[in-house]
């Protein structure tokens, strides 16, 4: 028998190990022969350790499976798919996953993340075998007739980028895969990295090939170690193989990759202040123009695409841009692989077609709050994403209905808060991000973030209906400054929870009663 034990951080966390561990030792005590696979996770992260067993039908799935339940699931005959309370039936049936459009994340914890031979057999490498039959403009058509644009959050269109780097003249030029997700309630960068790493690799490899690069990093947030050891062990593999290296996958075209390790800087998710990161300087931003896709790491010509715009690409390449440009709506092509997180009873990984709604994920998906409470506020887009309230949880979720009223799908982390969260809190605590995450460069967002944690305060203490009023317009004229005048994101989006929380939650920035002071 073969049984599927999750090697992926979130399983980790939860004692997967331990269970794998647990099942190795009573199969042995039992006299009984089992192959232990340690696949990526299938993004169900209530169930993890999600246990799966390969039977006649199918994958059976046990969740979540502590490493005590294990002699009962041996007695309850599970290696065979036998009943037992921790029983789901066959894995691809479970609602939460047969409901999604799994186009990037098909492969997610099926495989043997650093198995090639796995790889090979769901799919994997046709991207890049078809794109070494295809010329470089050929390449970048495919990705721009797609529709795909940045997953990271900027959504600007992955193919327009690529020209520019394919048109630019340089001698060399670099692919930078941007892994430092540091979005609050994101992990699908990580479940990629450890849970698929060729895909990314694939992905990263394509890029090189379509712009005329030779040169790779893919830069990972410290906070990510197994990511960091999955990438690099896939690497070393893909070399061995010929996937990288002087001549990629028989193309007579070199491509190196590489791992760079973050240190701990939300701003360097920034795509500038990340390409000073890896220079190995400070990580401040930089002034555009010039644009990286001119002027990039080492003043070259540079790709900077996220991790799920590049795990995008081999799919497209596979099945060609119009399979992909199918899904989706309006101008927002394509799949998303939402994260669910916070307060929610069933948080995990969602790849779903654009055009889902916030209800739909939270309800459907999600099965509504953890705590059973009704849900006030849903934070979408990362630490500097608006908070919606109920009134516009139908609204598709796609890049341009979002930005209408004034929210972001970014990289597609949501939170969820239920009736007891103080929204004057959680808009104080988006300055006091941005006062801690700051790169310093630019006035709004330096002192502006400190000057917004302080007027806070203020509007949150003033006795009369006339200071209220001053200090709501100081914070309004506070938020514009930061919006119009900073440099990047992290100052030009720090207003967005902030004016969203005080437009549709106003009780929260009224005054405590005397007594609660
Ligand atoms: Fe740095 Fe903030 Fe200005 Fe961005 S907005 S450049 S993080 S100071």
């Amino acid at each position: 028998p073969v049984v599927y034990v999750p090697r992926d951080s979130a399983a980790l966390a939860v004692g997967a190990d331990a269970v794998a561990k647990a099942i190795a030792d009573e199969a042995h005590k039992r006299g009984l022969e089992v192959r232990i696979v340690r696949n990526g996770s299938r993004g169900l992260f209530w169930l993890e350790t999600l246990v799966e067993v390969l039977t006649a039908e199918g994958r059976v799935a046990y969740g979540p499976v502590d490493a005590l339940d294990v002699p009962s699931l041996f007695d309850a005959g599970f290696l065979k798919g036998g009943a037992h309370a921790l029983g789901h039936g066959l894995t691809e049936q479970i609602p939460y996953l047969a409901k999604q459009e799994r186009l990037t994340f098909a492969r997610m914890g099926i495989t043997d993340p650093l198995s090639i031979a796995d790889y090979e057999a769901h799919g994997g490498m046709a991207g890049l075998r078809r794109a070494i039959t295809l010329t470089p403009e050929e390449i970048v058509k495919e990705v721009t007739d797609s529709g795909l644009r940045g997953r990271g959050g900027a959504a600007f269109p992955a193919g327009i980028k690529w020209n520019t780097v394919l048109k630019a003249q340089a001698d060399q030029k670099y692919v930078v895969c941007n892994a430092d997700e540091g979005d609050s309630g994101t992990f699908s960068d990580r479940m990629t990295m450890e849970g698929d790493p060729f895909m990314l690799i694939e992905g990263v490899a394509i890029a090189g090939l379509a712009v005329g690069a030779t040169r790779g990093y893919i830069y990972i947030r410290s906070e990510y170690p197994h990511a960091l050891a999955t990438m690099d062990e896939a690497i070393r593999r893909a070399e061995e193989c010929g996937w990288l290296g002087e001549n990629v996958a028989g193309s007579g075209r070199a491509f190196r990759l590489e791992t760079r390790k973050a240190a701990g800087a939300y701003v360097c998710g920034e795509e500038t202040a990340m390409l000073e990161s890896i220079e190995g300087k400070r990580g401040v931003v930089r002034a555009k123009p010039p644009i990286p896709a001119l002027v990039g790491l080492f003043g070259q010509p540079t790709v900077i695409n996220n991790v799920i715009s590049l795990a995008s690409v081999p799919i497209i390449l596979a099945k060609g841009a119009q399979f992909y440009r199918d899904y989706g709506m309006g101008r927002s092509h394509g799949t998303l692989p939402f994260q669910l997180a916070g307060n929610i009873r069933h948080g995990g990984l969602i790849e779903k077609a654009f055009g889902i709604t916030l209800r739909e994920l939270m309800f459907d998906f999600g099965g509504g709050s953890a705590s059973g409470r009704p849900i006030k506020a849903v934070q979408v887009g990362g630490p500097l994403g608006a908070y919606l309230p109920e009134s516009q949880w139908d609204i598709p979720l796609d890049y341009e209905q979002y930005a209408a009223v004034g929210a972001v799908v970014g990289h597609g982390g949501i939170v969820v808060h239920d009736d007891r969260a103080d929204m004057s809190r959680l808009a104080r605590y988006a300055m006091e991000f941005c006062v801690a995450e700051s790169c310093g460069k630019c006035t709004p967002c330096r002192i502006g973030s400190t000057r917004g944690v302080e007027v806070i305060d203020r509007l949150k203490a003033a006795d009369t209906p006339e200071k209220h009023e001053q200090q709501t317009e100081l914070l309004r004229d506070l938020c514009d400054t930061m919006l119009a005048g900073s440099l990047c994101a992290m100052g030009g989006m720090t207003p967005y929870p902030v004016l969203s929380a005080l437009k549709h939650f106003p009780a929260d920035f009224a005054a405590q009663p005397a007594q609660a002071k």
